[in-house]
Formats: C-alpha cells, structure tokens, sequence
C-alpha cells in the first residue's frame, strides 16, 4: 500500500444495470455488508455510480440511512441547460448530491465518439458544478502493441487538463481498454508504471501539489482476489470497478481490501 495522505477511493460503476429498485436494495446491503464487516468509514472512501434514474433513489437513501458512500453520475452534458434532449446537466446532478462523475470511459469514448475535446469539455462542466470528474483514459489492445502502454492514456490526460486551473479537484482512472470486461487484468506492475505516468502529467500540466494530492485509480477486472495486489502499488490509489461493483458480497470485499493485504 503506498505511503501517502490520498484517500483510497473504490468506485463502483455500474453501467446500465439495476433499476432504482434493484438500486436501493443493493446500497441498503452493501451498507450492512460492510457494517456487518466493521468496516472503517474514512479509511476508504466508497461510491457508487448508478444510472441516471436511480440517483434520486440512492441519494434519498443514503441521505436518509446516513450511508457513508459518496454517490456519482456516469455522463454529464457539456452544456449547462436548454434545448438539448436527453442530456443531464451537471447543475441538476450537483443539486441531487452527486460528488463524482465519469467522463470518458472507455464505452462512451468507442460508442459516442467522446473525443478528447469532448471529455475535456465535460471536464469542465463538472468542475463548473463543483462535481469532481473521473477522467478515464486507457489504451486499446492495438495501441499498446504499437505504442507501448502509457502513450496514449498519457496523451488523452494531457489533452484533458491543459489550460484547467491548478487547483482542480480531479480524480484520474487508468483502464486499459483490453482490461475491461474481459477478466484479463493487467499486472500491478502495468498499473503501476503507467499510473506514476499519469501522475507526472498532472505534476506537468497542474503542478507538483496537484499530482500529490490527486488520486490515480486502476481500473480494468478487479475483483476481490486482485485488489490488494493494486493497492500495495504506491501510484495506484484506488479502484474503478465495474461488473464486481454489482456484486454485493465481491465489491464489499473490494472495499475491505485492508483486510486481506496479503491475498
Ligand atoms: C469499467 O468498465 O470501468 C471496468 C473497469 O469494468 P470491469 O471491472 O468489469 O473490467
């Protein structure tokens, strides 16, 4: 585990899974589970992020329950208001509590042609809104035989954080795109490399006081049986999860990694 004042952050993402009834039942058992588990809130920070229709669902409850997880939207417009249909604004996901949002995985990247200016452009809007952005960045299976593995994360943070102001709140998710889904996780050692890549762009384009404070997460397979590999590396700060966020019992365990350091 590395040595630093950077609060681990496990961020589920839950893609377009779970209604805002399967929603509510999954975060009311996460919460047991953990708390089952004794699990120490402040030493890990957890959030989800649901759908767009479940967040009012999982706001009222977490509210409600004083659920100590922080709560996240997937997308956010670039735009802040008007004739812009189906597009969420980042002043509405603020108003429903929503502390993080994802902006350029790897799907809207391929699916929506989210360009580099586009993620920059939500970057932004988040910012704008006082929601903190998790800005994912990974290389295809091609680029990293042509290219190596931290090239072009490396050229898409950059692209990302020129021009924003040095005290931005960030927060950075590398996920090779040939990891996602696929149960191919890459090595800590991979992540690690290209995560303190990461860092120094931040260092580069934000400043040395921004790099230390940002969290640089990996993403890309992480499950239970992996995490703490990841975490003991002393750039990787976190992790961004997907199909074991929908798990109850493997994303608690996510969590817990603490507890099983030696797995
Ligand atoms: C993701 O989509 O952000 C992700 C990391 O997915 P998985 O954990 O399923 O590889």
């Amino acid at each position: 585990m590395g040595v630093n004042a950077r609060t681990p952050l496990i961020a589920g993402n839950w893609k377009m899974n779970l209604d805002h009834l399967q929603a509510v039942a999954f975060v009311q058992k996460l919460h047991w589970t953990l708390k089952d588990a004794k699990f120490e809130e402040g030493s890990v920070e957890v959030a989800v992020f649901p759908p767009f229709t479940d967040i009012r669902s999982v706001q009222t409850l977490i509210d409600a329950d004083k659920i100590p997880f922080a709560l996240g939207a997937q997308d956010i417009s670039t735009h802040d208001s008007g004739a812009y249909t189906g597009e969420v604004s980042g002043a509405f996901l603020s108003k429903l509590q929503c502390g993080y949002v994802i902006i350029g995985h790897s799907e809207r990247r391929e699916y929506h042609n989210e360009t580099d200016e586009v993620v920059a452009a939500k970057t932004r809007a988040a910012l704008k809104h006082g929601i903190v952005p998790v800005i994912c960045v990974g290389e295809t299976a091609e680029d990293l035989e042509k290219h190596g593995a931290s090239a072009v994360p490396v050229a898409q943070l950059a692209a990302v954080l020129d021009g924003l102001d040095k005290k931005s709140d960030i927060v950075v998710a590398y996920e090779p795109v040939w990891a996602i889904g696929s149960g191919q996780a890459a090595t800590p050692q991979q992540a690690q490399d290209v995560c303190a890549a990461l860092r120094g762009v931040i260092a580069e384009k934000l400043g040395a006081d921004a790099a230390a404070r940002t969290r640089v997460l990996y993403g890309g397979s992480v499950k239970a049986a992996n995490i703490a590999s990841f975490m003991r590396e002393p750039d990787v700060d976190g992790a961004l999860v997907g199909g074991a966020s929908l798990v109850v019992d493997e994303f608690a365990a996510i969590a817990r990694y603490q507890k099983h350091v030696g797995v």
